[in-house]
């Protein structure tokens, strides 16, 4: 049984006094035992993190520390980076890599991808990697073409048990922010068709344990249908995050 993961990617948005305001009515939104069966990541902007991580370890809040990003070096002469070591001494849990908007407004390659999965992994976090179409790709038939692609190249020379460990996040390039939110079948198929790439690059037990998750337009009104897909198990969640009362229907699959 796979724990669903929802993740609010807050992007460049909300500074360090507005993310503890967020944080703190978000965790009075939810009801506590709703956490017995969903585990949520917080993904702010790095000039926030310590703050979030600070609020969430000193009040025990239910949430789980994220990233948006960092580099794949540990150290060095990298004007303007982060580095995964850093984020692990802040007990950040969950790194994204690979989104969207990383690999087409800063050129992130398959490989710097693949190296990040690895710097992530050595640091005792967990990736997020992202992949996804965009509409040409979808409307030319190449989405799993493309999607499998980014799977493999982002996964090559991790273990068996590394991949069981990690989370893969679907997302269409052309529904992020556009409000077009793919239907939940097309969703469904895209992250099966992910599984089961899954289980030929590795094994059935490793198939069956890797969390995959959709994103791109989720919001309360659309969580539940999404979530009942057999093969997705759980949101990046982009938009909807920064309001507390829109996640935390996400949250609780739109009720
Ligand atoms: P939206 O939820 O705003 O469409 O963003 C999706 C996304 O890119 C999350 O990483």
């Amino acid at each position: 049984k796979r724990t669903p993961l929802i993740s609010g990617n807050w992007k460049m948005n909300l500074n360090h006094f507005e993310a503890i305001q967020v944080v703190q009515k978000l965790h009075y939104l939810v009801p506590k035992e709703v956490f017995d069966d969903v585990e949520v990541s917080i993904h702010p902007p790095f000039t926030d993190i310590r703050s979030v991580q600070t609020l969430i370890e000193s009040e025990e809040l239910d949430f789980s520390l994220g990233a948006q990003h960092c580099h794949f070096e540990d150290s060095g002469a990298f004007t303007g980076e982060v580095s995964p070591a850093f984020l692990a001494k802040l007990n950040t849990k969950y790194v994204i890599c690979g989104h969207s908007e990383r690999r087409e407004v800063f050129g992130e390659t398959d490989e710097m991808v693949n190296a990040k999965v690895q710097a992530i992994l050595k640091h005792g976090m967990t990736p997020i990697m992202c992949c996804g179409e965009t509409l040409d790709e979808r409307e030319a038939d190449e989405t799993e073409s493309k999607v499998l692609g980014q799977i493999e190249a982002g996964l090559a020379g991790v273990t068996n048990e590394q991949i069981a460990s990690l989370v893969i996040a679907y997302e269409p390039i052309w529904a992020i922010g556009t409000g077009k939110t793919a239907t939940s079948d097309d969703a469904q198929s895209v992250c099966a068709a992910i599984r089961s790439k899954i289980r030929d690059m590795a094994d059935d037990a490793t198939a069956d344990a890797v969390r995959i998750q959709y994103g791109g337009s989720v919001k309360g009104g659309n969580a539940a249908e999404l979530m009942g897909q057999p093969d997705i198990d759980g949101a990046l969640v982009g938009g909807a995050s920064l309001d507390p009362d829109e996640f935390a229907r996400v949250i609780q699959f739109g009720s």
